[in-house]
């Protein structure tokens, strides 16, 4: 039987929901697992690691640990994990997951998994699903000859159940030492409230059928009603409208939330290859032959200036009565 090694992320004390799908499907696994966290966030989450039914809880917390470094947290991680006798780690395709883990994975000449959208283990060997070639086609791949088997999950893919009743004892781990070569000095975060596009549940994002940037006060309005996050195609990012921060696409980020609204988006392959792994898809497009229509489980055909707002309307009535 193998053992399987949950790095979670955490977001205003709370843990994120990736993160709970990842102990969620280790919890299935009917393997051990143990938990592991770090940064400032490390320290809110331990008690819902402890009670989450991983057997051990690993936390990160000194102050070092505050901005995300590579290199301290490849030293870090890779210790604990080796130490671990863990054969699989489970993390989220995160813009963290995704440059840490390779890392993490060439120094104990392992394999990664990324972008994964399904997982399952036959005995202690993961069994994964992830998109190739942009998204147009979905591999199912497992490890050959892996010492441990990084497999880094997209959000919002697996399903999470309620984690209580255990009790995990929490060890505190301080920063290794030695030397860094290089030094995070500050991080800029955005000025957004809103869930990052690769965690949200619920996206509505919008293209150049939008006509001008001004327009995107009635995507945030939709998205007000319905709790969602507003992403946009790359053509209205060049065009200065709104920050790469919201680009979806092949260049942009790579979201898979439960139900994503196209408006006035073309669906080009490259943005396509950023969202397809979205389980509802509505289109909102002017013109029938729109090829987002071809991956939209429900399409609108007519002007997103009328039908935006009708549809915020109708939401405002039936969600907030
Ligand atoms: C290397 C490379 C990487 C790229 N990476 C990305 C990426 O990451 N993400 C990305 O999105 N693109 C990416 N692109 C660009 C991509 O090819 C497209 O150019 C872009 O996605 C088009 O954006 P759009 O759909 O907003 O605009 P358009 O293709 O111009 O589509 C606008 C749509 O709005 C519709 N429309 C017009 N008026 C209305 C109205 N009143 N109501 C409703 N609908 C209306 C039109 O029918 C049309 O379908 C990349 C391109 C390259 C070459």
């Amino acid at each position: 039987m193998g053992k399987i090694l949950v790095f979670t992320e955490a977001a205003n004390g709370k843990l994120k929901r990736s993160s709970i799908e990842l102990l969620t499907a280790a919890k299935k696994s009917g393997q051990p697992f143990i938990a592991a966290i770090a940064g400032s966030q490390a320290a809110g989450a331990a008690p819902a690691l402890s009670s989450s039914g991983a057997a051990e809880v690993h936390t990160f917390e000194d102050g070092k640990f505050d901005q995300y470094n590579p290199e301290l947290y490849t030293a870090a991680l890779s210790d604990l994990i080796t130490k671990s006798g863990a054969t699989v780690v489970l993390a989220s395709a995160s813009a963290l997951g995704k440059d840490l883990f390779p890392r993490i994975a060439a120094r104990l000449k392992s394999a990664v998994l990324s972008d994964c959208t399904e997982l399952s283990f036959n005995g202690d060997k993961a069994v994964v699903k992830r998109p190739v070639y942009s998204g147009k086609a979905f591999a199912k791949v497992t490890f050959d000859q892996s010492p441990i088997q990084f497999v880094l999950m997209r959000a919002n893919q697996l399903p999470t159940e309620e984690l209580s009743g255990g009790s995990a004892a929490v060890t505190k781990h301080a920063a290794p030492a030695g030397d860094l070569k290089t030094l995070i000095k500050d991080v800029v975060k955005g000025t957004s409230e809103k869930l990052d596009l690769t965690e949200a549940n619920i996206i509505v994002s919008g293209g150049r059928g939008l006509k001008e940037a001004a327009n995107f006060k009635m995507l945030n309005d939709l998205a007000d009603v319905l709790g969602a996050t507003v992403g946009a195609s790359r053509a209205v990012v060049d065009a200065g409208w709104v920050s790469h921060g919201m680009q979806v696409g092949q260049t942009g980020k790579t979201v898979a939330p439960s139900l994503y609204i196209a408006v006035g988006v073309s669906g080009a392959i490259q943005h396509l290859a950023g969202m397809s792994g979205s389980k509802v898809i509505v289109a909102i497009n002017s013109d029938p032959n729109a090829p987002i229509f071809q991956k939209a489980t429900y399409g609108i055909v007519g002007d997103a200036f009328e039908i935006v707002p009708k549809l915020t309307e109708e939401f405002k009535k039936a969600l907030h009565k």
